[in-house]
């Protein structure tokens, strides 16, 4: 076996179905009195009943998380967080959500419980992104990390069909990059091959029955796995290309990557064939390219850029973006290339055998 750098991260997870139950005991175990939940507006209710068991640890809810983590609303809920006199945060929701949390410990220390109900991940990485004055910018930081992340798949149940696989894919691209990382290394790679045997089970079960719970726990822990696996490893091409979507074109998050998923796999395909082999396996299909994209048939998600709001003329300046300051990639990132690659995922092609 080769050398290598494995990089774990300490947190405590929790994970079940109602485990939402031991929310008490964890903010005690951290020493916490005063806890503030975050949300998004349009949970507010629904995670107001998540809390309601708190009793005086409950501080109040800020409810006003919203995409990309605007400085102005980490300001507002850091002001609202110390008229609260709160002493610890707990983030009920998707990436959003967590976001909010991750940068209100990065700017006060205040320790993060994340209870995530999509599959985004985002609660195990070090990684931030905040956007200020429009600009999105990414920070790794070992601050950000919750201290402890509650995994509850009776949270999820609510999560719409489309939506829970649109961010399952989400999930399954942090495992596919994680897979042939330059600093990937065999202990990521086992968890990341895990995490897309465990979401690619379990999402088509979700679109027939979004209330199987054998299937949302899957889900979550492929989601867990993902993140995990993700979170100590440089991101790709795949990434790079969501970032810049996401950031100059402004599409949305989660079907963005899912989209561009199999064109990436397809674009490093031959020089990364371990890789590619494992993704093959874990989701039983020959080729690994082409067995993302059947997925995501299977799924009916959304496969062509050009219907998610991706404009034909910004291709060019997409391609151009994404290969002026590449992420280190198994296949040298070039102009050419990744225009086609950007070419096949507007028009939704299945990729080339
Ligand atoms: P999100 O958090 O924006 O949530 C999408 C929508 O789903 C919201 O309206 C939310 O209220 C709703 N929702 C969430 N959970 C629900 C549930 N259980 N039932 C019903 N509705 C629910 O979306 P997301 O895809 O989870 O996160 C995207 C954001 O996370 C992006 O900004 C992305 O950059 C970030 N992200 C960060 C990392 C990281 O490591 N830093 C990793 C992945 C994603």
């Amino acid at each position: 076996m080769e050398a290598f750098t494995y990089t774990g991260l300490p947190m405590r997870v929790v994970f079940g179905a109602g485990c939402i139950g031991q929310l008490t005991a964890e903010i005690e175990k951290l020493g916490a009195k005063r806890a503030l939940v975050l949300s998004t507006p349009g949970r507010g209710e629904s995670v107001r009943q998540v809390v309601a068991g708190l009793g005086p640890l409950l501080a109040g809810i800020y409810d006003k998380a919203v995409m990309h983590v605007p400085v102005e609303v980490v300001a507002d809920a850091r002001r609202v967080a110390d008229e609260l006199g709160a002493d610890c945060c707990i983030s009920v929701g998707g990436g959003s959500t967590t976001g909010l949390g991750k940068a209100i410990a990065l700017t006060s220390g205040l320790p993060i419980i994340a209870v995530p109900t999509t599959y985004s991940g985002s609660e195990m990485t070090t990684i931030l992104g905040m956007t200020e004055g429009g600009l999105k910018k990414t920070v790794r930081d070992p601050r950000v990390l919750p201290r402890t992340v509650i995994y509850d798949p009776e949270l999820t149940l609510g999560l719409p069909a489309a939506l829970s696989a649109a961010s399952g894919l989400n999930a399954i691209a942090h495992c596919v990059e994680a897979l042939y990382a330059a600093d990937g290394n065999p202990i990521n790679s086992l968890q990341a091959e895990e995490g897309i045997r465990a979401l690619a089970r379990a999402l088509p079960r979700i679109m027939k029955t979004p209330r199987d719970m054998v299937a949302r726990s899957d889900a979550l822990y492929g989601a867990w796995l993902a993140g995990v696996s993700f979170a100590t490893t440089g991101m790709g091409l795949h990434h790079k290309l969501c970032h810049v979507l996401g950031g100059t074109f402004n599409l949305p998050h989660a079907e963005t990557h899912s989209i561009v998923l199999p064109h990436a796999a397809r674009y490093n395909r031959d020089a990364a064939p371990e890789a590619m082999a494992r993704i093959a396996r874990a989701l039983g299909a020959p080729d690994a390219p082409r067995g993302l994209y059947d997925l995501e048939t299977k799924l009916g998600l959304a496969q062509r850029l050009s219907e998610i709001g991706m404009p034909r003329e910004g291709l060019e300046r997409a391609a151009k973006i994404a290969t002026e300051s590449p992420y280190p990639n198994p296949r040298k990132v070039e102009y050419a290339g990744v225009l086609s690659l950007l070419d096949d995922a507007y028009e939704g092609r299945r990729p080339a055998a």
